[in-house]
């Protein structure tokens, strides 16, 4: 069937979402919605081919603007509070009919995706966008079905996506003019009032992190994952920015995803989405090349800089440091190619330690695994401001608690059963600072973590000698093939000796501080675990 004449016969927008009179664009191919995005003045072609475009006043997610509404199938199972704060059902209703008022008798562009990439788990989506960028990111992202899947599609989950819409927070019931609320009877992610492309995969990951371990008995995860050449598969847990995507793009092994994965009952493990989301900032040819050249046609670019030339400063930061790039993950060159990877063999947890604390590379132990997953550390540096030197402890459990709408511990029970299970070994790895806090030490060099990385997977680490860090109990390597042994133990990388006791003294504390609320959760083997703290 004729794509383009789908819209009018098997579905109309006015029965299913309730939009009239809109002109809706269906499933156009990526190279139509770049070139009207250039048309509308939107955004431009850069030297490489990419487009780039400016997401607006949202350079970021707004977490305190996302609500989940409360209603029989949420009521009981979701953890409520700041993350996961509570919407009237009836308030969604009036303000979604507001939404689809104000997209009627508009331009839209109409997408069919789907996610999960393992087909027993598959969940098709239906996309709605005010704008031609925001749903080439969604081809870009999520999963893309084929035109004879797409002759009987049906959606599961909807999108609907208005960044110029403005709610009125005391009439419509949000926190400020933009919002993203989740609604798991109607099925629908609603956002509204910001066009940062990245809430629309959030959006539908949140879902899926209520849905999988729910009803599927599968465990949702923020993690990117690869493959060596013997199937041993790798995931990389860690927050924004630790090194998810870059750590698994890596040439030697074949890319099942960079940021969502579910962990199955049939021992797969599997990629949601069907695209990479990769932050640019300071990104080099040299150190990272293979996100470097995915950067081509098809690929997004958000928020960078870019002079007379249609060349792109990737140092700029002045409209953001989270400069990104999205793109169909075949852009890659070494891609799984069903996006389905076996049990793990290696779990790394990633953090960027910004207090030159925690070892570069060590061995977690049981209990320590399921303690630092549920503290989900990792460090903010206090933005780019003059004078400001001091970075943030950060402690999001399940490294992703903005998208977990359980109780942390639900998953990390599912995690620590399946890890028994698999037998796999856990790492803990910072790619954070080294020689010193932020300020004084220097971020470990990409090449050793990478290094350090390669040799784990190698099995390489099993046979060296290891020491116990005093304070955080960690396995360190004493030694490591292609890392120089002094980097190992934090300690030594640091001059004053006393400074750094005194700093993972302040760290433990930190730990323990954030645990607390966890501990009647937590048995011995986990509690063991923590850091030891006078
Ligand atoms: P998000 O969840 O926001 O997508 P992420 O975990 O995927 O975040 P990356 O996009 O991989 O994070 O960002 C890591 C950033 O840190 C990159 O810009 C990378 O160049 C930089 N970096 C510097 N040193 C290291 C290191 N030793 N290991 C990993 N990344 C490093
Ligand atoms: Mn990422």
């Amino acid at each position: 069937m004729d794509l383009k004449s789908k819209l009018t016969k098997t579905f109309s927008l006015e029965k299913e979402f309730g939009i009239k009179n809109a002109v809706a664009h269906y499933q156009l191919s990526p190279e139509e919605l770049h070139k009207i995005t250039v048309e509308k003045g939107q955004g431009v072609e850069v030297d490489s081919g990419a487009l780039a475009i400016n997401t607006g006043k949202f350079t970021g997610r707004a977490p305190n603007d996302r609500f989940i509404v409360k209603d029989e199938i949420t009521a009981e199972d979701v953890w409520w509070g700041k993350v996961n704060m509570p919407f009237d059902s009836d308030k969604f209703d009036a303000l979604y009919n507001k939404v689809v008022n104000y997209l009627s008798g508009k331009e839209l562009y109409v997408r069919d995706a789907y996610v999960c990439a393992d087909q027993n788990y598959r969940t098709n989506i239906r996309v709605v966008n005010e704008y031609p960028w925001s749903n080439l990111f969604c081809y870009n992202m999520f999963l893309r079905p084929n035109e004879a899947e797409l002759e009987n599609f049906t959606a599961d989950w909807k999108i609907v996506n208005a960044p110029d819409f403005q709610a009125v927070p005391e009439v419509d019931g949000t926190r400020s003019k933009n919002f993203a609320i989740l609604n798991f009877k109607r099925k629908i992610a609603l956002i509204g009032g910001t066009g940062y492309t990245g809430e629309m995969k959030k959006g539908i990951f949140s879902a899926l992190n209520f849905i999988l371990p729910t009803q599927k008995n599968t465990l949702p995860m923020h993690c990117s994952a690869n493959v060596g050449e013997e199937g041993d598969t790798a995931i990389f847990f860690g927050l924004s920015g630790t090194g998810k995507t870059t750590l698994s793009a890596d040439p030697s092994r074949k890319l099942i995803g960079d940021d969502e994965h579910g962990w199955t009952k049939e021992n797969t493990v599997f990629n949601f989405e069907g695209g990479c989301y990769a932050k640019v900032i300071d990104l080099t040819e040299e150190s990272e090349p293979d996100i470097f050249r995915a950067i081509k046609k098809g690929a997004i670019l958000e928020n960078v800089g870019i002079d007379e030339n249609a060349k792109v400063d990737f140092e700029d930061d002045s409209i953001t440091q989270n400069t990104r790039v999205s793109y169909p993950i075949e852009h890659i060159d070494n891609v799984q190619p069903d996006l389905v990877g076996e049990n793990p063999k290696n779990i790394f947890f990633l953090t960027a330690d910004a207090f030159g604390v925690l070892p570069p590379i060590s061995k977690l132990t049981p209990g320590q695994a399921a303690y630092h997953f549920i503290s989900g550390y990792t460090a903010k540096v206090a933005g780019t401001e003059a004078g400001i030197n001091e970075p943030v402890p950060s402690f999001s459990a399940c490294f992703g608690a903005p998208f977990m709408p359980l109780h942390p511990t639900r998953y990390a029970e599912m995690l620590s059963d399946k890890m028994r299970e698999a037998g796999v070994n856990v790492w803990l790895i910072n790619t954070g600072w080294t020689g010193g806090p932020y300020g004084t030490g220097n971020r470990m060099k990409l090449k050793y973590t990478r290094a350090m990385i390669a040799e784990a997977l190698q099995g390489n680490l099993s046979t060296v000698e290891f020491e116990e860090h005093e304070i955080f109990g960690l396995h360190m390597p004493k030694t490591c093939p292609n890392v120089p042994a002094d980097v190992l133990n934090p300690r030594n990388t640091w001059k004053d000796k006393d400074a750094y006791d005194a700093k993972a003294k302040q760290l433990a504390k930190s730990f323990k501080d954030n645990f607390e609320k966890f501990e009647e959760y937590a048995n011995p083997e986990i509690m063991a675990g923590a850091p030891k703290f006078e």
